[in-house]
Protein backbone atom coordinates (compact mmCIF):
# COMPACT_ATOMS: atom_id res chain seq x y z
CA UNK A 1 0.00 0.00 0.00
CA UNK A 2 1.17 3.57 -0.53
CA UNK A 3 1.97 5.99 1.64
CA UNK A 4 3.14 9.53 2.69
CA UNK A 5 5.65 10.31 5.19
CA UNK A 6 4.66 12.69 7.28
CA UNK A 7 7.54 13.13 10.27
CA UNK A 8 11.05 10.88 10.84
CA UNK A 9 12.35 10.76 13.97
CA UNK A 10 15.75 8.75 12.80
CA UNK A 11 14.25 4.92 13.11
CA UNK A 12 10.61 5.70 13.35
CA UNK A 13 8.71 7.04 10.83
CA UNK A 14 4.77 8.72 10.62
CA UNK A 15 3.37 7.70 7.61
CA UNK A 16 0.00 8.18 5.86
CA UNK A 17 -1.37 5.32 4.00
CA UNK A 18 -3.47 6.24 0.69
CA UNK A 19 -6.59 5.38 3.03
CA UNK A 20 -5.63 8.75 5.16
CA UNK A 21 -5.00 7.02 8.50
CA UNK A 22 -1.36 7.54 10.05
CA UNK A 23 0.88 4.32 10.59
CA UNK A 24 3.94 3.86 12.17
CA UNK A 25 6.50 2.27 10.32
CA UNK A 26 9.86 1.62 10.64
CA UNK A 27 12.28 0.40 7.58
CA UNK A 28 12.14 -3.27 6.07
CA UNK A 29 15.91 -4.09 6.20
CA UNK A 30 18.31 -1.41 4.62
CA UNK A 31 17.08 0.73 1.88
CA UNK A 32 19.80 2.41 -0.13
CA UNK A 33 19.81 5.26 -2.68
CA UNK A 34 22.02 5.18 -5.51
CA UNK A 35 24.91 7.73 -5.21
CA UNK A 36 24.09 9.45 -2.24
CA UNK A 37 25.46 8.93 1.12
CA UNK A 38 22.55 9.71 3.14
CA UNK A 39 22.29 9.92 7.29
CA UNK A 40 18.53 9.39 6.34
CA UNK A 41 17.13 7.55 3.75
CA UNK A 42 13.74 8.40 4.15
CA UNK A 43 12.75 11.74 4.34
CA UNK A 44 9.33 13.94 4.92
CA UNK A 45 7.53 14.17 1.47
CA UNK A 46 8.76 10.63 0.54
CA UNK A 47 5.85 8.50 -1.41
CA UNK A 48 6.59 4.93 0.51
CA UNK A 49 5.37 1.21 -0.08
CA UNK A 50 4.27 -0.03 3.22
CA UNK A 51 3.34 -3.57 4.49
CA UNK A 52 1.80 -3.89 7.72
CA UNK A 53 3.07 -6.27 10.43
CA UNK A 54 2.24 -9.27 10.64
CA UNK A 55 -0.86 -9.15 13.72
CA UNK A 56 0.87 -5.56 14.63
CA UNK A 57 -0.56 -1.70 14.06
CA UNK A 58 2.95 -0.98 13.33
CA UNK A 59 4.23 -0.68 9.37
CA UNK A 60 7.33 -1.69 7.30
CA UNK A 61 8.79 0.64 4.30
CA UNK A 62 9.92 -1.64 1.34
CA UNK A 63 10.03 0.80 -1.03
CA UNK A 64 10.72 4.97 -1.78
CA UNK A 65 9.17 6.11 -5.22
CA UNK A 66 11.56 7.96 -7.44
CA UNK A 67 11.87 11.48 -5.64
CA UNK A 68 10.88 14.47 -7.69
CA UNK A 69 13.23 16.65 -6.25
CA UNK A 70 14.43 17.10 -2.30
CA UNK A 71 16.50 19.60 -0.04
CA UNK A 72 19.68 18.33 1.56
CA UNK A 73 22.02 19.69 3.64
CA UNK A 74 25.70 18.50 5.11
CA UNK A 75 25.26 16.30 7.94
CA UNK A 76 26.41 17.97 11.73
CA UNK A 77 29.18 15.72 12.41
CA UNK A 78 29.80 13.44 9.43
CA UNK A 79 30.75 16.04 6.35
CA UNK A 80 30.89 13.73 4.15
CA UNK A 81 27.40 12.91 4.58
CA UNK A 82 23.93 14.50 3.43
CA UNK A 83 20.57 14.66 5.54
CA UNK A 84 17.88 14.49 3.67
CA UNK A 85 15.35 17.83 5.05
CA UNK A 86 12.22 17.12 2.55
CA UNK A 87 11.53 15.92 -0.34
CA UNK A 88 8.75 15.97 -3.75
CA UNK A 89 8.75 20.00 -3.01
CA UNK A 90 6.76 22.38 -4.56
CA UNK A 91 7.97 25.87 -3.40
CA UNK A 92 10.65 26.81 -0.46
CA UNK A 93 9.25 29.72 1.97
CA UNK A 94 11.99 31.44 3.81
CA UNK A 95 10.51 33.78 6.65
CA UNK A 96 13.29 36.40 7.05
CA UNK A 97 12.63 39.97 8.86
CA UNK A 98 14.36 43.60 8.02
CA UNK A 99 14.45 43.89 12.13
CA UNK A 100 13.76 42.30 15.53
CA UNK A 101 16.18 40.01 14.30
CA UNK A 102 17.90 41.37 11.05
CA UNK A 103 17.87 39.11 8.44
CA UNK A 104 21.26 39.42 6.54
CA UNK A 105 21.54 39.54 2.60
CA UNK A 106 23.52 36.42 2.42
CA UNK A 107 21.90 34.76 4.28
CA UNK A 108 18.79 35.22 2.00
CA UNK A 109 20.64 34.93 -0.82
CA UNK A 110 22.47 31.38 0.00
CA UNK A 111 18.73 29.87 0.47
CA UNK A 112 18.03 31.22 -2.73
CA UNK A 113 21.13 29.39 -4.21
CA UNK A 114 20.33 26.29 -2.96
CA UNK A 115 16.88 26.02 -3.63
CA UNK A 116 17.67 27.64 -7.45
CA UNK A 117 20.27 24.74 -7.43
CA UNK A 118 17.57 22.19 -6.66
CA UNK A 119 14.63 23.78 -9.18
CA UNK A 120 13.06 24.77 -6.53
CA UNK A 121 10.68 27.72 -6.92
CA UNK A 122 11.37 30.08 -3.89
CA UNK A 123 9.54 32.62 -2.25
CA UNK A 124 10.42 35.26 0.36
CA UNK A 125 7.92 36.21 3.08
CA UNK A 126 9.42 39.51 5.03
CA UNK A 127 7.84 39.47 7.95
CA UNK A 128 6.74 42.43 11.07
CA UNK A 129 5.86 44.73 9.03
CA UNK A 130 3.78 46.46 11.79
CA UNK A 131 6.93 47.48 13.73
CA UNK A 132 8.92 48.97 10.45
CA UNK A 133 9.99 52.60 11.08
CA UNK A 134 11.15 54.77 7.73
CA UNK A 135 14.95 52.47 7.87
CA UNK A 136 13.29 49.40 7.97
CA UNK A 137 10.95 50.27 4.91
CA UNK A 138 13.62 51.46 2.74
CA UNK A 139 15.49 48.16 3.27
CA UNK A 140 12.63 46.70 2.57
CA UNK A 141 12.06 48.40 -0.27
CA UNK A 142 15.83 47.50 -1.44
CA UNK A 143 14.80 43.68 -0.96
CA UNK A 144 11.57 44.10 -2.91
CA UNK A 145 13.29 45.35 -5.96
CA UNK A 146 16.64 43.03 -5.45
CA UNK A 147 14.50 39.88 -5.59
CA UNK A 148 11.98 40.75 -7.99
CA UNK A 149 14.61 41.70 -10.58
CA UNK A 150 16.18 38.39 -9.80
CA UNK A 151 12.82 36.24 -10.59
CA UNK A 152 11.71 35.82 -6.90
CA UNK A 153 8.41 36.09 -5.10
CA UNK A 154 8.42 38.41 -2.37
CA UNK A 155 6.13 39.45 -0.13
CA UNK A 156 5.66 41.83 3.31
CA UNK A 157 3.85 40.34 5.73
CA UNK A 158 2.96 40.43 9.82
CA UNK A 159 1.49 37.46 10.92
CA UNK A 160 0.67 39.63 14.34
CA UNK A 161 -1.33 41.58 12.73
CA UNK A 162 -2.38 39.72 9.92
CA UNK A 163 -1.21 41.73 6.98
CA UNK A 164 -1.19 40.11 3.16
CA UNK A 165 -1.69 36.48 5.35
CA UNK A 166 -5.04 35.81 2.84
CA UNK A 167 -2.00 36.31 -0.20
CA UNK A 168 -0.09 33.93 1.84
CA UNK A 169 -2.73 31.31 2.04
CA UNK A 170 -3.52 31.85 -2.06
CA UNK A 171 0.17 31.27 -2.62
CA UNK A 172 0.27 28.12 -0.29
CA UNK A 173 -3.18 26.46 -1.21
CA UNK A 174 -2.82 22.94 -3.02
CA UNK A 175 0.79 22.97 -3.15
CA UNK A 176 3.87 21.11 -0.97
CA UNK A 177 5.93 24.24 0.64
CA UNK A 178 8.82 23.73 3.14
CA UNK A 179 9.06 26.77 5.37
CA UNK A 180 12.66 27.90 6.32
CA UNK A 181 13.84 30.82 8.49
CA UNK A 182 16.00 31.89 11.33
CA UNK A 183 14.90 31.63 14.78
CA UNK A 184 12.92 34.84 15.97
CA UNK A 185 11.36 35.60 12.61
CA UNK A 186 8.08 34.19 13.46
CA UNK A 187 7.89 30.99 11.94
CA UNK A 188 6.08 29.35 14.65
CA UNK A 189 3.43 32.07 14.87
CA UNK A 190 2.83 31.90 10.97
CA UNK A 191 2.33 27.79 11.74
CA UNK A 192 -0.30 28.91 14.43
CA UNK A 193 -2.30 31.06 12.17
CA UNK A 194 -2.07 28.39 8.99
CA UNK A 195 -2.69 25.23 11.29
CA UNK A 196 -5.55 26.28 13.68
CA UNK A 197 -5.86 22.55 14.23
CA UNK A 198 -2.53 21.85 15.10
CA UNK A 199 -1.92 23.66 18.38
CA UNK A 200 -0.20 20.60 20.25
CA UNK A 201 2.71 20.53 17.46
CA UNK A 202 3.58 24.32 17.23
CA UNK A 203 3.45 24.29 21.10
CA UNK A 204 6.39 21.57 20.60
CA UNK A 205 8.16 23.41 18.28
CA UNK A 206 8.68 26.54 19.85
CA UNK A 207 9.70 24.83 23.15
CA UNK A 208 12.42 23.09 20.70
CA UNK A 209 13.56 26.42 19.69
CA UNK A 210 13.90 28.12 22.95
CA UNK A 211 15.88 25.32 23.76
CA UNK A 212 17.92 25.67 21.07
CA UNK A 213 19.89 22.18 21.36
CA UNK A 214 17.67 20.34 18.91
CA UNK A 215 20.54 21.02 16.10
CA UNK A 216 19.16 17.74 14.43
CA UNK A 217 15.48 17.69 14.98
CA UNK A 218 13.55 16.26 12.19
CA UNK A 219 11.30 17.75 9.93
CA UNK A 220 7.71 17.55 10.10
CA UNK A 221 4.66 17.66 7.41
CA UNK A 222 0.98 19.01 8.27
CA UNK A 223 -1.83 19.66 5.95
CA UNK A 224 -3.03 22.62 5.60
CA UNK A 225 -7.01 22.99 5.84
CA UNK A 226 -7.39 24.24 2.25
CA UNK A 227 -5.40 21.65 0.56
CA UNK A 228 -1.91 21.54 0.21
CA UNK A 229 1.11 20.45 2.62
CA UNK A 230 3.50 22.62 5.08
CA UNK A 231 6.85 21.21 5.68
CA UNK A 232 8.15 22.58 8.83
CA UNK A 233 12.33 22.38 9.57
CA UNK A 234 12.76 23.30 13.06
CA UNK A 235 16.38 23.49 13.76
CA UNK A 236 17.50 23.65 10.34
CA UNK A 237 18.21 27.67 10.15
CA UNK A 238 19.71 27.70 6.83
CA UNK A 239 19.09 25.53 4.11
CA UNK A 240 22.71 26.23 2.93
CA UNK A 241 25.11 25.35 -0.23
CA UNK A 242 25.69 21.82 -1.07
CA UNK A 243 28.17 20.78 -3.49
CA UNK A 244 27.94 23.39 -6.01
CA UNK A 245 31.00 24.02 -8.02
CA UNK A 246 32.43 27.59 -8.25
CA UNK A 247 32.11 27.85 -12.10
CA UNK A 248 28.21 26.32 -11.76
CA UNK A 249 27.23 29.17 -9.24
CA UNK A 250 26.26 32.14 -11.62
CA UNK A 251 23.83 29.37 -12.82
CA UNK A 252 22.20 30.04 -9.78
CA UNK A 253 21.76 34.12 -9.78
CA UNK A 254 18.93 34.10 -12.27
CA UNK A 255 20.14 37.91 -13.12
CA UNK A 256 23.52 36.74 -13.69
CA UNK A 257 22.53 33.88 -15.65
CA UNK A 258 20.26 35.97 -17.81
CA UNK A 259 23.80 38.37 -18.63
CA UNK A 260 26.08 35.36 -19.39
CA UNK A 261 25.30 35.13 -22.90
CA UNK A 262 26.36 38.77 -23.12
CA UNK A 263 30.10 37.67 -21.66
CA UNK A 264 33.14 37.89 -24.09
CA UNK A 265 33.77 34.28 -22.51
CA UNK A 266 31.24 31.45 -22.56
CA UNK A 267 32.64 30.03 -19.60
CA UNK A 268 33.40 33.28 -17.93
CA UNK A 269 32.64 33.23 -14.05
CA UNK A 270 31.91 37.29 -13.66
CA UNK A 271 35.01 38.00 -11.14
CA UNK A 272 38.15 38.96 -13.20
CA UNK A 273 37.39 38.39 -16.98
CA UNK A 274 37.31 41.23 -19.42
CA UNK A 275 34.32 42.21 -20.96
CA UNK A 276 32.05 40.71 -18.45
CA UNK A 277 28.49 41.61 -18.81
CA UNK A 278 27.80 40.85 -15.65
CA UNK A 279 30.51 43.26 -14.07
CA UNK A 280 29.07 45.71 -16.40
CA UNK A 281 25.76 45.47 -15.22
CA UNK A 282 27.30 45.91 -11.65
CA UNK A 283 29.30 49.10 -12.27
CA UNK A 284 25.86 50.36 -13.96
CA UNK A 285 23.23 49.25 -10.85
CA UNK A 286 21.52 47.02 -12.46
CA UNK A 287 22.95 44.33 -10.03
CA UNK A 288 22.49 44.64 -6.44
CA UNK A 289 26.12 45.16 -4.92
CA UNK A 290 24.74 43.03 -2.27
CA UNK A 291 24.03 39.57 -4.98
CA UNK A 292 27.64 40.11 -5.73
CA UNK A 293 28.95 40.31 -2.89
CA UNK A 294 26.75 37.11 -1.78
CA UNK A 295 28.64 35.52 -5.09
CA UNK A 296 31.87 36.37 -4.32
CA UNK A 297 31.27 34.58 -0.46
CA UNK A 298 29.97 31.79 -1.76
CA UNK A 299 32.61 31.16 -4.55
CA UNK A 300 35.13 31.64 -2.21
CA UNK A 301 33.41 29.34 -0.04
CA UNK A 302 32.91 31.65 3.28
CA UNK A 303 32.40 29.70 5.64
CA UNK A 304 28.55 29.61 6.22
CA UNK A 305 28.03 30.19 9.99
CA UNK A 306 29.29 33.72 9.40
CA UNK A 307 25.95 34.63 7.91
CA UNK A 308 23.51 33.11 9.84
P1 LIG B 1 10.33 31.57 15.29
O1 LIG B 1 11.53 31.42 16.14
O2 LIG B 1 10.69 31.97 13.91
O3 LIG B 1 9.44 30.38 15.31
O4 LIG B 1 9.54 32.82 15.86
P2 LIG B 1 8.26 32.93 16.78
O5 LIG B 1 7.02 32.59 16.04
O6 LIG B 1 8.50 32.20 18.05
O7 LIG B 1 8.25 34.51 17.02
C1 LIG B 1 9.33 35.21 17.61
C2 LIG B 1 8.80 36.49 18.22
O8 LIG B 1 8.35 37.37 17.20
C3 LIG B 1 7.61 36.27 19.14
O9 LIG B 1 7.76 37.12 20.26
C4 LIG B 1 6.42 36.66 18.29
O10 LIG B 1 5.35 37.12 19.07
C5 LIG B 1 7.01 37.77 17.46
N1 LIG B 1 6.29 37.97 16.18
C6 LIG B 1 5.90 37.02 15.30
N2 LIG B 1 5.27 37.58 14.25
C7 LIG B 1 5.28 38.91 14.45
C8 LIG B 1 4.76 40.03 13.71
O11 LIG B 1 4.17 39.93 12.63
N3 LIG B 1 4.99 41.26 14.25
C9 LIG B 1 5.62 41.43 15.43
N4 LIG B 1 5.79 42.67 15.88
N5 LIG B 1 6.11 40.40 16.14
C10 LIG B 1 5.93 39.16 15.67
ZN1 LIG C 1 30.90 37.49 -17.02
Amino acid sequence: MKGLVYKSTGSWYKVRSHKGNFIVCRLKGKLRIKGLKVTNPVSVGDIVEIEMEKGKETGLISKIDTRKNYLIRKSVNLSKQYHIIASNIDQAVLVATVTQPNTLNEFIDRFLVSVTAYNIPAVILVNKLDVYEDEHLNRLADWNSIYTNAGYTILPISVEKEINLDKVKKLFKGKTTVLSGNSGVGKSSLLKKLLPNEEIAVKEISEMHQQGVHTTTFAEMYDLPNGGHLIDTPGIRGIGVVDIEPKELSNYFPEFLKLKPFCKFNNCVHINEPNCAVKKALDEGEIALSRYNSYLSIFNNDQEENYR
